[in-house]
């Protein structure tokens, strides 16, 4: 199979009528009409073998994950999906890793009306890139420099699970040796191997007035929440007893407890601020969406960020998320 086989036969399909796309893979470019009077938003996340996922990953969740992150970052905009790119280096074509990474990719863009429009095929070590295409109402994009001291700090479903699954994969004795059940671990592999970009919500909070900053949690919440924090100029404090814990993590001794809560990674929900008078007009848009959204703190005109625990005591959290180029 060559190279313009495999991309016909597994990466292009007619793009559905009425959309966004006017032509989509097969030309030298793809020609997208946005609504009139809309902003495009763009993002790019690309998935490295060993570095963002073991070799000999499955497939499928693969290709639901590829996209998925990158639809997340859309979501933490406000912005719904138009189409996407995938650049693909790939040390084989391997008919029956190919189908299954194309099912699992199309599920979730079918589910979310988000066309494949191009991209690009190449030999090589196992890499997937994609970019996606979105689209919002001027005024309305979930900027990370938006957070207002007094807003009410949210958080979209919960964090940890993930971290704790990458920890029982790895084999790490503080997870393998708690006493977790089989569906809980099974529900927490299923959170870091298919993530659910919350593009609902996204879109629901982007047109309630009174919500003002977004971004979602993808390297650890308080690592996240200071990339936040810094492009607003503000402080916050979270309180870490009121951060839903899953099932799974109920079994954690507290530090690692709050290690997967607070710094795990690979969550992909929203982390959000909004005025105290949207409280309840952010409860109705997360109701709207199928998504628990929860107060976890405040944002404070003090810069830094404080987390206290249950009886109101500060605590310092050992660690805050990853970094590709940290230590
Ligand atoms: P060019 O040489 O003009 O860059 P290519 O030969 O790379 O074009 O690709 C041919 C067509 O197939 C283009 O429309 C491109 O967008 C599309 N394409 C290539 N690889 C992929 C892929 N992995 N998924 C979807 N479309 C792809
Ligand atoms: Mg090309």
């Amino acid at each position: 199979m060559g190279e313009f086989e495999l991309i016909a036969r597994h990466f292009t399909r007619p793009a559905p009528p009425g959309g966004a796309v006017l032509l989509g893979v097969g030309d030298d470019a793809a020609l997208l009409r946005p609504t009139p009077g809309h902003q495009l938003a763009i993002s790019t996340d690309m998935l490295v073998e060993g570095r963002h996922f073991f070799a000999g990953a499955e497939p499928e969740a693969l290709g639901h994950k590829a996209l998925a992150v990158n639809l997340s970052d859309l979501a933490a905009m406000g912005a719904r999906p138009l189409g996407f790119t995938l650049a693909l280096a790939l040390p084989a074509a391997d008919e029956a890793w190919l189908a299954a990474f194309a099912r699992g990719l199309f599920a979730l863009a079918d589910a979310h009306d988000c066309p494949l429009v191009g991209g690009d095929t190449t030999r090589g070590p196992l890499n997937l890139c994609i970019t996606v295409f979105g689209q919002v109402l001027p005024g309305q994009a979930l900027r990370r420099d938006a957070a207002r001291a007094g807003d009410e700090l949210w958080l979209s479903g919960r964090t940890g699970e993930a971290r704790l699954a990458l920890a029982l994969r790895r084999g790490e004795a503080w997870a393998t040796g708690a006493p977790i059940n089989e569906a809980d671990v099974a529900a927490a592999a299923d959170r870091m191997d298919r993530p659910t970009p919350r593009l609902a919500l996204g879109q629901a909070l982007a047109a309630t007035p009174g919500v003002h900053a977004a971004l979602d949690v993808s390297d650890g919440l308080l690592g996240d929440l200071g990339h936040l924090l810094k492009a607003s100029g503000e402080g916050a404090e979270i309180h870490v007893d009121t951060l839903p814990l899953a099932p799974a993590l109920q079994g954690l001794a507290l530090d690692h407890q709050r290690d997967c809560l607070l710094a795990g990674g690979d969550d992909y929900e929203l982390l959000f601020t909004a005025d105290a008078a949207a409280h309840g007009a952010v409860l109705a848009a997360g109701r709207a969406a199928g998504v628990a959204v929860t107060r976890i703190g405040r944002i404070a005109a003090q810069p830094g960020l404080l987390v206290r625990d249950a009886q109101g005591r500060a605590f310092t959290q050992r660690a805050r998320g990853f970094d590709h180029f940290g230590d």
